[in-house]
């Protein structure tokens, strides 16, 4: 086998590599781009777990503080029972009056609060009903990518081998160079050689369709252990074996 041979085995099974593996990257993004959201959302579930915790933990406190405000007010009735002085008395009444404006304030900073934590309440059952469905869309991610991998993963592994047998034949320079525009093109790493007019010999690249220079038409003809770029586009040159005959032909 020639050079320009085993280029062109490798150009074909890299493609055939590659186009089985289509399914599976396109599944993995999938499952990887589920998977984010669903970290996101969970961050979010702990985020408003925590907030709506502290809350609930301000209007227990609040509450507390208002029953002891109502505790001293009680106690202070009882001692106002007993008291003969005026003075005394006047001092706790307003005593009295400031305790309950005191818990006024406090019952209505608990009441404004628990409609805070309602609220969080209910933010957060959004978040648990959208990291449910957004779980269940991980699951049929992950389906998928099993599916894919039952369907192409046999096909991908023996496609592989050969693929990387046929790179084995390659020299390591032109391999370096092939892979390179193989990122860059998709896998279209080489361009056949396309004949627009054979007496006027006006061929071009099947890659870019931009005209070849004769004298690389004949380079790939004759040296078929070289290998030959497109001027334009730079990918691998090949040639049809059935065009190639008839080029021979015509030139004996
Ligand atoms: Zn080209």
């Amino acid at each position: 086998m020639s050079l320009q041979e085993k280029l062109y085995d490798l150009f074909m099974l890299d493609q055939q590599v590659r186009g089985l593996r289509t399914r599976l990257d396109a599944a993995n993004r999938r499952l990887t781009l589920q998977d984010k959201k669903l970290d996101q959302l969970r961050q979010q579930q702990a985020e408003l777990t925590d907030q709506s915790k502290h809350a609930q933990a301000e209007v227990s406190t609040l509450e507390h503080q208002a029953s002891d405000a109502e505790e001293r007010v009680a106690k202070l009735r009882e001692q106002m029972n007993n008291v003969r002085n005026n003075k005394e008395y006047s001092a706790m009444l307003v005593e009295v009056n400031t305790l309950k404006d005191e818990k006024g304030k406090l019952e209505d900073h608990a009441l404004a609060k628990m409609s805070s934590v309602d609220d969080l309440k209910q933010r957060l059952a959004d978040v648990d009903a959208q990291v449910e469905s957004q779980a269940k869309l991980v699951e049929a991610a992950k389906v998928e990518v099993q599916s894919a991998k039952d369907e192409v993963g046999v096909q991908l592994d023996d496609a592989t081998v050969k693929r990387d047998a046929a790179a084995a034949l390659i020299p390591a320079d032109t391999l370096t160079v092939f892979e390179r525009l193989a990122d860059h093109y998709d896998g279209e790493t080489m361009g056949q050689i396309e004949e627009q007019d054979r007496r006027r010999r006006e061929y071009t690249c099947g890659g870019c369709y931009m005209e070849l220079p004769i004298e690389r038409v004949n380079a790939v003809m004759v040296k078929p252990d070289e290998l030959v770029t497109c001027s334009s586009c730079n990918r691998f040159l090949f040639i049809k074996q059935e065009l190639k005959e008839e080029l021979a032909a015509v030139k004996k």
